[in-house]
């Protein structure tokens, strides 16, 4: 949804979490000198990012996070009331990064919806989708602008993740 990044910002956070989990991207051969490629996860998203790559398996996806260069940051959103922005560009890495104030009040579930969302536009390149049935999002792709109503509990939730995948 939103398609800016502050790359400073990233870098920064970048180096200061460096104690949390990095996964190592593939190595390339760039003029005889081995790159290895660093991607970040923050430690906090990390077991989000893990669910989405169970929940995708278990639906007969291939979910590969390196392969699409996924990167995940908490960081301190300044625009008024956006949880979560997925950016890339094609010189970059895929980043989903999320507003921190909003992690710390928010639930299990409010935490997995908005990973998912992310990486519904990061990882499985999806636009917006308002679809809706008596006034219910029947995606958890929504803009959050058409007036639908999400509805994502835990009895719920299996449409909405057979519906995302
Ligand atoms: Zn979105």
């Amino acid at each position: 949804m939103r398609n800016f990044i502050n790359l400073k910002n990233s870098l920064l956070f970048l180096l200061s979490f460096s104690a949390s989990l990095l996964i190592m991207g593939c190595a390339k051969e760039n003029n005889e000198n081995l790159v290895v490629e660093a991607l970040f996860i923050d430690e906090a998203l990390a077991p989000y990012f893990e669910r989405f790559i169970a929940e995708g398996t278990s639906r007969g996806e291939e979910i590969d996070l390196v392969a699409k260069r996924i990167e995940g940051f908490l960081i301190d959103i300044e625009e008024e009331n956006v949880a979560g922005q997925c950016s890339y560009s094609p010189s970059s890495t895929r980043k989903v990064n999320i507003d921190r104030a909003y992690w710390n009040s928010a639930t299990d579930l409010e935490k997995e919806l908005v990973i998912f969302h992310e990486l519904g536009h990061c990882y499985l390149e999806r636009s917006h989708s308002d679809a809706q049935e008596n006034r219910n999002c029947t995606s958890i792709m929504h803009s959050g602008t058409s007036g639908c109503r999400l509805r994502y509990t835990a009895t719920s939730r299996e449409d909405y993740l057979d519906e995302l995948f």
